[in-house]
């Protein structure tokens, strides 16, 4: 967390981007992308980007800030072609620099290629010394610009932009669903774990779009195809979309977090809608962790579904407890000291109506420093409530996220230094349940396997360098074993 509104303003644990494609000859593709990543802000607040393509070349405007604060009537009338990819960026790999804004473009000997890169790669510095050996310095800090230039050395010995795709994926390991573009080519591809999301819609029954979230289909106007999937490459280039699988195994490994807290209620992984899904998390948390109170409100916006779970399971009145305001976002302001201190209370205010003289369930999607929670507790106790009863609907996040997502070391995450019972006085709740990781499963109703859990488990399904690991493990085992 780099300044104070920020961690006032922002939930603890943040995505890092948000992708977007459309191949749709005649339509104002700089604007349908602009919608896009409008649909996708919460993925990324940092920088946003449209890079356009019109058959002969790509242009491409990029800058620091929320979509709205990059685009302009002025700056998408200047994006001209039909063929376009959009991107919004929370840094993970990288730091918050103009550089390091997307698309990132390349120029090669075949033309112009730019991509959009979500997801975060463990073998960076590998492929960051292959790059600077043939003789490129990175421009960026960013593991996004090693992808375009290895795809851009590839296509210099291949006839297509996809074969090059092709030859570059299995050298890449870690999570990535890339938009990519050239003068007259769209290309979707998505690692072989399918870590990050990706599903493409028809567009007016005749042209393409392609979306880190379904929600942003939906703005758009185009109807859900399918999910790209892991390790597949989706060619989009006037006819019929065409599809390669890169040779390396899929072995499926989704983000849980997506289903848990990142990716909109409206939007659909797995083919399931995850507000639906996060419901039947708060009524699978009910049933583990029952409490005798008058009313469960959630912890705004995100643990909305999850309440209505709880509520509903419980039969326990829902209520809303906290206001947020809608128009915070991310902001280049510093608050001043006096402002900073006031935390939490700059995002929500609690509505002493509701929480006066009550026994209250707060559900909440995760706990992560615990500062943010420990502030809502005491904020819903000096409303007036008699008992605050916590309940979040995943199990403790006790490890570091390699693959995309931007989390504290784990010396920092309230998982991994204390036992239930110690996080519960901490946060000063009258009783604290996190929902188990059977439960969990049991509400996404899908097989194990098909998920990432490393977050939960420390299981991580793509292997992580040990430098890369030791640098958000500085927690001693010693200290951990005495939990
Ligand atoms: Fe998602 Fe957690 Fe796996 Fe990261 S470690 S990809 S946040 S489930």
């Amino acid at each position: 967390m780099r300044d104070g509104i920020e961690m006032a303003a922002m939930p603890e644990l943040r995505e890092a981007c948000g992708a977007f494609g459309v191949y749709a000859p005649g339509e104002d593709v700089a604007r349908l992308a602009f919608f896009g990543i409008f649909a996708l802000q919460h993925r990324g607040q940092e920088s946003a980007g449209i890079a356009v393509a019109d058959g002969q070349g790509v242009a491409c405007h990029k800058g620091m800030g929320l979509a709205t604060q990059v685009f302009g009537e002025s700056e998408l009338r200047a994006l001209r072609g039909h063929i376009a990819i959009g991107h919004n960026r929370y840094s993970t790999t990288g730091s918050s620099l103009p550089c390091n804004a997307q698309p990132i473009v390349v120029q090669t000997a075949k033309g112009t290629l730019a991509l959009g890169h979500n997801g975060n790669l463990v073998n960076a510095d590998e492929l960051d010394a292959v790059v600077r050996h043939a003789g490129i310095i990175p421009t960026s800090s960013t593991d996004s610009e090693l992808i375009a230039h290895l795809a851009a050395m590839e296509w210099d010995q291949c006839d297509t932009v996809e074969e090059a795709v092709l030859r570059v994926m299995p050298r890449l390991r870690g999570a990535y669903s890339v938009t990519l573009v050239t003068n007259d080519k769209l290309v979707a591809f998505r690692d072989p774990w399918g870590v990050r999301p990706l599903s493409i819609g028809a567009l007016n029954g005749k042209h393409h779009a392609v979306a880190s979230e379904t929600c942003a289909l939906n703005v758009v106007g185009a109807q859900f195809v399918r999910e790209i999937e892991a390790g597949e490459v989706v060619v989009f280039d006037g006819g019929e979309p065409r599809s390669h699988f890169c040779s390396v195994p899929a072995k499926p490994a989704m983000c849980m977090f997506e289903f848990v807290y990142f990716a909109r209620p409206d939007s659909q992984i797995y083919g399931k809608t995850l507000h639906m899904v996060r419901r039947r998390m708060g009524q699978q948390l009910a049933g583990e962790y029952p409490v005798q109170a008058d009313v469960v409100i959630p912890v705004p916006d995100t643990g909305w579904p999850a309440a209505i779970g709880f509520a509903e399971a419980s039969r326990i009145p829902f209520g809303e407890g906290l206001i947020k305001n809608r128009y915070i976002h991310r902001t280049f302001i510093q608050p001043e000291q006096r402002m900073r201190e006031l935390g939490v209370r700059m995002k929500l205010t609690p509505l002493r109506e509701t929480l006066s003289g009550k026994r209250v369930v707060v559900v909440e999607d995760t706990i992560v420093r615990g500062t943010t929670s420990q502030q809502i507790v005491r904020m819903i106790r000096e409303a007036g409530a008699v008992e605050v009863h916590m309940r979040i609907s995943a199990p403790p996040y006790a490890y570091p996220c390699f693959y995309g997502i931007d989390t504290p070391e784990r010396r920092d995450l309230l998982g991994a230094r204390m036992s239930i019972e110690e996080m519960r006085q901490f946060l000063g709740a009258d009783t604290l349940g996190f929902l188990s990781l059977g439960g969990l499963l049991k509400a996404v109703n899908l097989p194990k396997d098909k998920f990432c859990l490393a977050c939960f488990t420390g299981q991580y399904r793509i292997p992580v360098p040990k430098a890369m690991k030791a640098s958000k493990f500085l927690l001693e085992e010693a200290a951990l074993s005495r939990r």
